[in-house]
């Protein structure tokens, strides 16, 4: 009968009796007449004990075997305090399955050489809790949305009309013609589809040709984004704001054991599902983190990351900043009714400095307005016709946003740079491996 495999985790639930596992070697140590192997699957660690009478025939392959080898093993599995992991198994089979090459990732390497070897570092434990927290959130996201009642919806990835700004384009060379990208947004290709299924959403990769080197800038990077029919602003923060509650809740019910690894403080991340979030107009930011911060942002700029750090670290849970000037936001967002210097736009910004997560708005619905504000812009509404024909036949209110999955991987695991939340991160430097 094939032998069944069980996972770590499963074996040290059994916790006594014959065990089957598999798995690679993540420390070994020897003596004459005892091999200690820690053993790693996907779900766990465990110590496993190799006793030289036992094995005489293949104790030599044993004696040699090194860091991340391929392993099957069977054994009795105990409790035992003195492991690592609480639980021993005394082998009475093993199966080398490959014997590993001397692996080239050890405990003092650089950053640099870890990023070199990604490939590698991938199967780090550090990565691969990062790995499943991500899993949690990309399933999160999906259950969010599809239970709310919004359809999975895909966009084009190349495209020839661009929406936030032409500076930082990918262009591709597409049979010779050079109008293409890479697309930075899915939302002039969500727009459309609005008319059909009104309420919408998509995971789906963006490409931005970041030229800055920041902490949370990649160049691809996974965008989770909605567009919904008949929407007000609010609708549009409520719903990202009922998001961000699920992602991380989700995350807290199943993730402690990856947060103790991380060594990430999760009840930090308690209040963003418990407490209302703060909401505050620009111009209250401004007036925040002129009383609070002693920052002097003149009425008009863009927030800077460090003003929005100092802003974020008042508060324990995201603060949503709307009704940024006209002239900071892109061209679709409607004019305040209220105050047309300012528009119906959202950043909302993670605690603990992490910056912003969602962009979001209420996009304007009127052609003559819509057509004026490209013009502004420095644009060419005829380029832009198939566009302005969801303003044309049937316009209605309506508004989206758009979240960087890595973003909110990099705030819910603590890390210190967006690259450790994806697994082979595209900067301006590195595309390789
Ligand atoms: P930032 O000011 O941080 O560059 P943005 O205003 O360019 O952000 P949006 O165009 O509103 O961002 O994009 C929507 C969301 O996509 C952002 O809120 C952010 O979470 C994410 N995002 C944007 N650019 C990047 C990037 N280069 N890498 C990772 N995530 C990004
Ligand atoms: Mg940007």
């Amino acid at each position: 009968m094939a032998t069944k495999y069980i996972s770590i985790q499963e074996g040290m639930d059994k916790g006594t009796g014959k065990v089957s596992l598999r798995g690679w070697v993540h420390r070994e140590r020897g003596s004459s007449k005892l091999k200690f192997i820690v053993l790693r699957d996907s779900t766990q660690l465990i110590q496993c004990v190799l006793k030289r009478d036992k094995f005489d025939a293949q104790w030599d392959a044993i004696d040699k075997l090194q860091v991340e080898s391929s392993i099957m093993l069977t054994g009795e599995i105990k409790a035992d305090e003195r492991a690592p992991t609480g639980f021993e198994v005394q082998v009475d089979k093993l199966e080398i399955v490959h014997a590993s090459d001397k692996y080239p990732i050890t405990k003092d390497t650089s950053i640099e050489h870890l990023a070199d070897h990604r490939h590698l570092w991938l199967r780090s434990r550090k990565m691969t809790a990062i790995l499943k927290i991500r899993s949690t959130i990309f399933g999160a996201i999906d259950e969010y949305f599809k239970g709310e009642g919004f359809y999975e919806y895909h966009s084009p990835i190349f495209q020839a009309v661009q929406c936030e700004g032409g500076s930082d384009l990918f262009h591709v060379d597409y049979f010779g013609k050079k109008d293409v990208f890479l697309a930075q947004t899915w939302q002039l290709y969500a727009e459309p589809a609005i008319f059909g299924l009104e309420k919408i959403y998509t995971i789906s990769p963006s490409f931005r040709a970041e030229k800055s080197k920041t902490s949370r800038h990649l160049t691809e990077y996974w965008h989770a984004e909605m567009e919904m029919a008949w929407a007000d602003f609010k609708d549009i923060q409520d719903h990202g704001e009922a998001l961000l509650k699920f992602v991380v809740k989700r995350v807290l019910e199943k993730h402690k054991p990856e947060f103790e690894l991380l060594e990430r403080d999760w009840k930090l991340l308690e209040p963003t599902v418990k407490k209302p979030f703060v909401r505050m107009t620009y111009t209250d930011a401004l007036k925040i983190l002129k009383d609070k911060c002693k920052m002097d942002v003149p009425w008009g700029k863009d927030l800077r990351t460090i003003e929005e750090e100092k802003l974020t670290k008042l508060y324990d849970v995201p603060v949503i900043v709307t009704h940024y000037p006209k002239e900071v936001k892109a061209f679709y967002m409607t004019e305040d009714p209220k105050d047309p210097k300012v528009v119906q736009g959202c950043d909302f910004l993670a605690p603990e400095g992490h910056g912003e997560i969602i962009g979001g708005s209420h996009r304007e619905h009127d052609l003559e307005k819509i057509k004026q504000r490209l013009r502004d812009d420095g644009e060419k509404p005829e380029e832009y016709e198939f566009y302005l024909d969801t303003r044309r036949y049937g316009s209605v209110p309506h508004g989206g946003f758009g979240l960087g999955v890595e973003r909110i991987i990099k705030w819910i695991c603590g890390l210190d740079t967006i690259k450790d939340a994806i697994p082979f991160p595209r900067t301006m430097e590195r595309y390789k491996p």
